[in-house]
């Protein structure tokens, strides 16, 4: 493997928790009041790596009531005392880099090369630029005061990513958290509270309950949680804002995607077949603003194809530890089963099927990476997300066509143009009805840059000082909250 040693180190931690992970609650962990536990498997294998605990809503009520007493003496730390914490959590995490990227992947299928070189590096980042933050919060937010309590939700295709996300900003602001990680990636969000507890972080700042949906709606449920920040799917995106709906809660959303790469016919097509490689087989294509739907210009659709067609082939999927993989495993069965029925959908509305050649392991849950051309832009593989290495191909004449196809989406996160004329980029990235449009690049993130979408894809920005605003209330609500007495 890559880094024997940190996979030694994974493994013996593994082990010294053979009895099953508790919750973060309060500084400790704890079992689930229930004594519940559930499987947590490595999808490249199919096998099972740890038992964590079962949250009840019991245990959310132990949480929430941690984060409320840790509150307000973390509010109540200068900025520069809160950046001192993010400073060493920062720190802490690049030094344990490898062991992260090691059971980021083997907990959720990815590449190695991904989670040690784009997902941990990025995870440090998020920590230090918010660091940044804490320290300038007074002088730049002079009138705005934290919101209280956050319950944050996260996904399992950016376990440790969405987690920097979500707690650097809301800790930066003065805010206390309780996390849910997702069900089937739960273990770097233990990792990452072993490290709150060892850099000092005070009891009850951070908490991580782990659990399913149901952990998750009894947290968007509880009375005392005073924001709800939540990524994944915009079903479950509708059922909480549903769920908050005259409660008071702030509310963040980041939902799906099924975002459009725009090739016009005098990009450098080479650079092109680049992009795409990136925007729908990097993290084999669950991420929500995945380049999935490829829009290539009439004039040179057949090149383009054959070339991109080419590059496919070449893709090694497999084993994630692998150094030499390019395209890892489908994070649950249950997802597999999503994508080859999206996929046979396709098919069976008249679209042709191209996929990367090369054996597939025989345990665990893989998908090649798959394009498929000759797509109706009203087709169902052209409108529904996959969330697999499965981008679908569509042409276009004119720029004004390529806009109104690319628009023709009930989601707005993310899009991608590809020309070497920048008077059409610009303009064409001004039409753009998405939260974040990269020209002659994809899948750029920055913790700077606010990230988020427009309609189904949510509201709310994470990153910069747009994705602050989000951890914020304008300070006269300060009193109004620390008076209702919770
Ligand atoms: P999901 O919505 O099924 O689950 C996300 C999280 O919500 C999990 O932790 C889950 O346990 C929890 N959950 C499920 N039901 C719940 C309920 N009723 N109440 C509260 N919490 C509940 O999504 P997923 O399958 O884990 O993730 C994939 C989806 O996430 C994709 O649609 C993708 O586009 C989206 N996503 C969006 C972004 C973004 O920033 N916009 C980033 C990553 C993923």
């Amino acid at each position: 493997g890559p880094a024997p040693e940190a996979e030694t180190h994974v493994a013996d931690w593994l082990k010294a928790h053979a009895q099953g992970f508790g919750h973060f609650i309060g500084g400790a962990f704890v079992p689930s009041t229930g004594g519940g536990r559930f499987p947590v498997d490595n999808p490249a294998r199919g096998t099972r790596i740890a038992e964590v605990a079962a949250g009840t809503p019991a245990d959310i009520d132990a949480a929430v009531a941690a984060a409320r007493r840790a509150q307000a003496p973390w509010a109540a730390l200068s900025g520069h005392e809160r950046a001192r914490h993010l400073y060493a959590l920062a720190r802490t995490i690049q030094k344990r880099e490898r062991f992260l990227a090691v059971l980021e992947t083997l907990d959720n299928g990815k590449p190695i090369r991904e989670s040690r070189d784009i997902d941990v590096p990025l995870v440090a980042r998020h920590f230090y630029h918010h660091a940044g933050w804490a320290e300038m919060l007074e002088s730049e937010f002079p009138a705005y005061a934290p919101v209280g309590v956050c319950g944050q939700i996260i996904p399992w295709n950016f376990p440790l990513l969405m987690l920097a996300w979500k707690i650097a900003p809301a800790l930066a602001a003065g805010n206390t958290i309780v996390l849910k990680p997702a069900e089937f990636t739960p273990l770097t969000a233990l990792a990452f509270a072993e490290i709150c507890r060892e850099t000092g972080l005070p009891e009850g700042v951070v908490n991580i309950v782990t659990g399913d949906g149901e952990t998750g709606a009894a947290l968007v449920a509880h009375p005392g949680v005073d924001k709800i920040a939540f990524t994944g799917s915009t079903e479950v995106g509708r059922l909480i804002r549903r769920a908050t709906a005259g409660s008071g809660k702030k509310l963040s959303l980041e939902l799906g995607g099924k975002s459009p790469f725009i090739v016009f016919e005098d990009a450098d097509l080479d650079g092109a077949v680049e992009g795409v490689v990136d925007a729908i087989w990097f993290n084999g294509g669950q991420v929500c603003c995945a380049g999935s739907r490829l829009l290539v210009q009439e004039g040179i659709h057949e090149r383009f194809l054959a070339k991109l067609k080419r590059r496919m082939a070449g893709l090694v999927t497999g084993e994630p530890m692998d150094k030499s993989v390019d395209v890892g495993a489908i994070v649950a069965p249950v997802q597999l089963r999503r994508i080859r029925e999206l996929v046979a959908k396709g098919e069976a509305e008249g679209g042709v099927l191209h996929q990367a050649g090369g054996k597939l392991p025989e345990t665990g849950s893989f998908f090649p990476p798959t394009l498929i051309t000759e797509v109706e832009p009203a087709s169902t593989v052209a409108e529904v997300e996959i969330f697999g290495p499965v981008a679908v191909a569509m042409t276009f004449r004119t720029p004004a066509e390529a806009v109104q196809i690319a628009n023709h989406s009930r989601y707005g996160l993310a899009a991608s143009i590809w020309t070497e004329n920048v008077n059409l980029a610009l303009d064409t990235a001004a039409r753009m009805k998405a939260g974040v449009v990269w020209i002659n690049s994809t899948n750029l993130f920055d913790a700077g840059a606010g990230f988020g979408g427009y309609r189904e894809s949510g509201f709310g920005r994470e990153g910069g000082r747009e994705g602050l605003y989000e951890y914020l209330v304008p300070a006269w609500r300060k009193a109004q909250a620390s008076a209702s007495g919770e």
